[in-house]
Formats: C-alpha cells, sequence, structure tokens
C-alpha cells in the first residue's frame, strides 16, 4: 500500500474550536467536510488525546473557521502544535462567541459555522463527530487555504496527532552542479519539536527574514514558524 495516495484526498485547513465552562480551546482539523446538506450536516475527525476532543465530547457544540490561503504559518502553529493544557491559545486572538457561547476564531477566517454534534464515530485514534450545522457566516471573499497548499507553499508540517500524519522522511530537493558552484552550501536545519525544515534558501518571510539568510544568522530569539519553539530546539540535516 502507499500511503502517498491518501495524501491526495483533498483536504483544508481548519480551526475547530470548543468550550467547556469558561474555558477555550481551539485546534487545526483537515477533515472538516460536508455530509449531507438537508439538515446541513458535517463531520470532523479529532484525536482523543486533545483537550478540544475532550470538550466537544463532553458539550457536544463546537466551531469551525475555514481559513484563507494567506493564513500565516505562526497562527497555524499556535492552534495545530501547542496544546490547550499548557498555552493559552487565545492571547492575541480575535473572535466572537458563537448563539452558544463558543469561540469562533475571526482572524485569517473567510467563513465561519457553528455546529451541534448528533453522532461521535469511533475511529481508534480518533472520533468523527457528525453535527447539524447551527449558524453560518462569511466573513471575507477569498480563497480558503488547502491542506496541499499549506505542505508544498508554506512548507507547513503535520502534527502526531493529526489523522493525516504519515512518518516520512523527506527527500533532500537535487541540487544541479551549477548550483552547487554558484551558491555557497547553507545548511537546513529541522526543528526537533514539529519537523518544520529552515531552508536558508527560502528564509522565513512570514517572520521577515529574507531568502539568502543561514540559520546561523537568525536572530536568538527567533522561533519555528509553525510551532514557536526556540533556535535551539533545531538541529542540522543531514543530506
Ligand atoms: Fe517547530
Amino acid at each position: 500500500m502507499d500511503p502517498k495516495a491518501l495524501q491526495k484526498i483533498g483536504c483544508g485547513v481548519y480551526l475547530v474550536c470548543a468550550r467547556k465552562g469558561d474555558r477555550f480551546n481551539g485546534q487545526i482539523a483537515n477533515t472538516v467536510f460536508q455530509v449531507a446538506a438537508e439538515p446541513p450536516t458535517i463531520a470532523v475527525s479529532i484525536n482523543k488525546k486533545n483537550l478540544t476532543h475532550e470538550y466537544i465530547h463532553d458539550t457536544k457544540l463546537f466551531t469551525v473557521s475555514i481559513l484563507s490561503k494567506e493564513t500565516p504559518l505562526p497562527f497555524i502553529g499556535q492552534f495545530g502544535f501547542k496544546s490547550g493544557r499548557e498555552a493559552e491559545k487565545f492571547s492575541g486572538v480575535s473572535y466572537r462567541l458563537s448563539q452558544s457561547g463558543v469561540p469562533i476564531v475571526t482572524d485569517h477566517t473567510l467563513a465561519y459555522m457553528e455546529a451541534k454534534v448528533i453522532q461521535e464515530v469511533d475511529v481508534g485514534t480518533h472520533t468523527v463527530f457528525v453535527a447539524t450545522v447551527t449558524d453560518a457566516g462569511m466573513l471575507v471573499e477569498t480563497e480558503p487555504m488547502t491542506y496541499s497548499f499549506y505542505h508544498e507553499i508554506k512548507r507547513g508540517t503535520t502534527p502526531r496527532t493529526a489523522p493525516s500524519f504519515i512518518e516520512e522522511k523527506r527527500p533532500a530537493p537535487a541540487v544541479t552542479e551549477a548550483k552547487k558552484e554558484a551558491v555557497p552550501p547553507m545548511t537546513k536545519y529541522i526543528c526537533k519539536v514539529c519537523g518544520y525544515i529552515y531552508d536558508p534558501a527560502q528564509g522565513d518571510p512570514d517572520s521577515g527574514v529574507k531568502p539568502g539568510t543561514p540559520f546561523e544568522s537568525l536572530p536568538d530569539d527567533w522561533m519555528c514558524p509553525v510551532c514557536g519553539a526556540a533556535k535551539d530546539q533545531f538541529e542540522k540535516v543531514k543530506e
């Protein structure tokens, strides 16, 4: 079986939020999809280890923010790689409350919905929550982020708790002989926390780091754009 075939399934990048008492939590999900039209019904797959899972299971409510193509990596990292048990994910983030009081994140969001769970399907590591949409709205007319765009263009990574996580070694890009001579070798570094690879040739434009900046020249307070890990959490990529 070639697991790469499964990566060809079209997925988006969504922010799923839930509330328990006066506590909010949110996480990135790539598996939100509409499963019926009348009444409008959606499904989302959430890892049982995630705090959001506990909140949705207990309250039967969640919201979904559909993220725009321009969403910066650090924003996705804030919700995708940090556990709500450790991080205050909503600090500095704009949100409003749904009719049921669940946070709807509005930053980088083009459309949102609120849903009430009608069924839970146990799929081992994850639960698929099937839910009726109780409210929905458009915020901005722009293109949604797709999972392949996130991976290929934004060079984002997949947390181990995502349903689509596949353990893989990234192949080193082919370097032509001519390029080798013209460009001094610049070593790539990988984040030991999330697997993001800093490529000096591309820099980190979301954080204002220009292409061509060696890892060694990054400021000491530079952080992994995906998960926020410190610079000392990176190691050289062996090529
Ligand atoms: Fe990282």
